[in-house]
């Protein structure tokens, strides 16, 4: 961001959020599922394992690790992503790179640290090149989402980026169209919020003010 974007931002009692370049030794803390009872530990160990395992689409035979979640199993807050990039395949987890650096700043700046929320992605493994994923795969990948959903009860889902709050919300709408208001997710009727993807905060920070709007509007929402 450049110094006359920063200068705005600040004007606008808008704290900003610069990306550091992704550092391989920055260690992402793990929570501990020591507070989950035994029977629900083996019900997500068995998930895992399944996802671990799973050949049920083509991306199995490119990727290096499956990416299927991280944080607090029990947490309210449930932020879901598009799909793995090149270091969350090599780490196995989510939001890893730069653009989970972002999302890292971000929920920082609501003073909610990552490890108390649980992040996972639509798909469990990485498209090459970082391609859209395809809707075969979405529809062969989701049924481990909407399994980790109904095991994790969450009281908000924010779904980061259009791909997330497309397939959420099951409609094609834009993102322009869907950010700024409330939804509501699945049988349960789970309140969803939008935001903006981190990777596309990235190349357009101008739109990082709208982004922390998103943020105060979860944390309120809390
Ligand atoms: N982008 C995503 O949507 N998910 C990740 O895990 C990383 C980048």
């Amino acid at each position: 961001m450049n110094k006359k974007q920063q200068q705005y931002l600040q004007a606008l009692g808008i704290q900003s959020w610069e990306s550091k370049n992704f550092s391989p030794s920055e260690t992402i803390e793990i929570s501990s599922d020591e507070t989950l009872d035994s029977n629900r530990q083996k019900i997500w160990l068995e998930l895992e394992d399944r996802v671990k395992h799973c050949t049920l689409c083509e991306l199995h035979k490119t990727r290096t690790h499956t990416v299927f979640g991280i944080g607090n199993k029990k947490a309210d807050l449930l932020f879901v992503g598009e799909a793995p990039g090149a270091n969350e395949d090599q780490q196995g987890i989510p939001f890893v790179g730069r653009a989970g650096n972002l999302l890292t700043s971000m929920l920082k700046a609501i003073n909610i640290d990552r490890k108390d929320v649980y992040i996972a992605n639509i798909l469990k493994c990485r498209p090459p090149n970082n391609r859209d994923p395809l809707p075969s795969e979405v529809a062969l990948c989701t049924p481990y989402l909407q399994e980790q959903i109904n095991l994790m009860q969450p009281k908000l889902i924010v779904a980061v980026g259009r791909i997330a709050a497309q397939f959420l919300l099951k409609t094609n709408d834009p993102l322009s169209k869907l950010r700024g208001k409330l939804h509501y997710y699945g049988e349960q009727n789970t309140p969803l919020w939008i935001t903006y993807h981190p990777a596309y905060l990235l190349r357009s920070p101008r739109e990082k003010a709208k982004a922390y709007r998103d943020m105060l509007e979860i944390q309120k929402r809390l």
